[in-house]
């Protein structure tokens, strides 16, 4: 049983809708085992134009499944929930990011594990911190040290329950 951590991104459609029912239907999948969900956060999109504010969370299972059979259930997911939207646009009701599994590191084509980006962004930083705390490593450094260096960290606040 591998254990792994999965980032959900939102900013569509009523953003913390997609990112509760992404975490729902994560938790009611047989192929995983649910562990814990982080809160839920908003925070400032990154990139050129306007764009309105994510809904970000954190979740931890495990599951037998290897990672790129992982993938294929995350990226199920997220087509289910892009189907409700306007396609034209190509804009994301729901992105799901598989940050760690286990302590493996892979290069494919289609899967970077440790997520490449995961360490530069507050916005998977602090919801993971809910579910590992700020001393959790994450290859040399811990949570507390790479959120240091985290420019969008303003950004990230909490939403209310
Ligand atoms: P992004 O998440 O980078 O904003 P997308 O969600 O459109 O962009 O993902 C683009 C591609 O990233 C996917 O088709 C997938 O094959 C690839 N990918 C590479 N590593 C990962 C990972 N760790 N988690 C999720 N997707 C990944
Ligand atoms: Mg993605």
């Amino acid at each position: 049983m591998a254990v792994v951590f999965v980032a959900l991104g939102s900013n569509l459609d009523n953003p913390k809708e997609h990112i509760e029912r992404a975490i729902a239907e994560l938790r009611a999948d047989r192929r995983l085992h649910f562990i814990a969900a982080s809160n839920l956060y908003s925070s400032k999109a990154v990139g050129p134009g306007h764009q309105p504010d994510y809904c970000n969370a954190v979740v931890n299972l495990s599951t037998e499944l290897k990672p790129e059979s992982l993938l294929d259930l995350l990226q199920a997911v997220e087509n289910q929930h892009r189907r409700v939207r306007v396609q034209r646009w190509g804009a994301r009701t729901l992105d799901l990011d598989l940050l760690l599994f286990e302590h493996i590191t892979l290069h494919s084509k289609r899967l970077c594990i440790p997520h490449p980006r995961m360490h530069e962004r507050a916005f998977v930083l602090i919801p993971l911190a809910d579910i590992t705390g700020v001393d959790f490593y994450i290859g040399d450094k811990s949570v507390n040290q790479l959120l240091e260096k985290c420019v969008d960290r303003g950004t990230v606040q909490r939403l209310a329950v």
